[in-house]
């Protein structure tokens, strides 16, 4: 009888330090199994050893050394002795009452001060967007890892320490810009007139979206545009635009070009330029600016679909030569067609392209004697 009012006083001291120091995180023990029902870490021993001999004390047993230290006297030894004993068991609770609480305090201060030490949310790095389109198409773009890195500190531009004349000194990846024999952009003079088979274009409304990549403003099309040439398919990946257009037709450049650019199965690539002059509005460029991100490295996903015919001139005659990217890396062996009739947009259209990016073109390069052909 004793022990059960003993136990239950002990337990409800037991249930409120738990009640006062058990924190999110902390250990929980159900009160009546002593076992824990959350939380993984380990229980110190000490307090283990505490929970150990409360359970003993509420189950009524006593250690071996304690029941043989039990004295076998008469009934009024036994009374006081009982008296002695219930005295005993008092401190006892109490003083493992305080032990449990100064445990409890300390498995606390320990959980404040770890809690202390975690450091705030980092910002996280904005990601780079993965657009749904065929990857690997690092002309014009970022999607192929074409981001500031911590590697060079200096990234590539269009002018001052990144600009062009230093494209291949500020990463030994973009070696090719600086060595290579076969860059572009050219200036388009001297090509040979002969039979050129037409490029066959089979485009169609497809979805998109709108990235500022910081060197350009670059649409992402998802699959289905295709075109034919040299008996290859090529399917177009995504478009972006330079201002002024980086091509020359002798001597000659445009008010902005759009770079088409095209992949094969096996990684070869095609690059379609439509030379943009002053005149009238077009739309496809239009829908292409309403959805222009406001930040830089943001993509707008509209719910519509773009269809790119719109943006090819009626007569598709063209020049052709083999090429480069015209960005870093400057990876050559691009097959280059441009188209000779110019689209047109608005002064508008331009200028708003302007506001952001008022110059992105790359000088042209020397031909070193390559051939260009030209539609008939
Ligand atoms: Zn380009």
């Amino acid at each position: 009888m004793r022990c059960t009012s003993f136990n239950s006083v002990l337990l409800r001291q037991f249930l409120l330090l738990l009640s006062l120091f058990c924190l999110p995180g902390t250990l929980v023990y159900a009160a009546e199994e002593s076992k824990p029902i959350t939380g993984a870490e380990a229980k110190p021993k000490e307090f283990e050893d505490s929970e150990n001999l409360l359970k003993q004390k509420r189950d009524g047993v006593e250690s071996p050394a304690k029941q043989k230290a039990k004295p076998a006297t008469s009934a009024a030894a036994s009374a006081k002795a009982a008296a002695a004993q219930r005295e005993k068991d008092d401190l006892e609770a109490d003083a493992l009452a305080d032990k449990i609480a100064k445990k409890m305090a300390e498995l606390h201060k320990e959980n404040e001060l770890k809690k202390a030490q975690i450091p705030l949310r980092r910002p996280e790095p904005k990601p780079v967007y993965r657009a749904p389109v065929p990857a690997g198409m690092p002309h014009g773009s970022n999607l192929a890892g074409d981001t500031p890195s911590a590697a060079h500190d200096v990234h590539w531009s269009y002018e001052g320490e990144g600009g062009p004349q230093r494209w291949g000194k500020i990463d030994p990846a973009n070696a090719k810009c600086d060595i290579g024999e076969r860059q572009s952009p050219i200036d388009i003079r001297g090509g040979i007139r002969v039979d050129l088979e037409p490029v066959q274009f089979d485009y169609k409304p497809v979805r998109f979206n709108v990235i500022d990549n910081g060197h350009t403003i670059q649409v992402n099309l998802g699959a289905g545009n295709f075109i034919t040439i040299l008996g290859r398919r090529y399917e177009l990946a995504q478009f972006h635009f330079h201002k002024p257009s980086e091509e020359r037709i002798n001597g000659r450049n445009y008010d902005m070009v759009a770079h088409m650019v095209h992949k094969d199965v096996d990684g070869k690539i095609v690059v379609v330029a439509v030379l943009i002059e002053q005149g009238k509005p077009n739309s496809l460029i239009q829908t292409v600016w309403n959805n222009m991100p406001l930040e830089k490295n943001d993509t707008v996903q509209p719910s519509g679909t773009l269809d790119m015919n719109q943006i090819l001139p009626t007569n598709r005659q063209y020049f052709t030569y083999m090429g480069s990217l015209t960005t870093p890396p400057c990876t050559e062996g691009v097959l280059w067609v441009v188209i000779k009739e110019p689209i047109e947009v608005s002064q508008d259209q331009i200028s708003i392209f302007s506001r952001m990016y008022p110059m992105n073109a790359r000088p042209t390069q020397n031909t070193s004697g390559r051939l260009i052909k030209e539609s008939n």
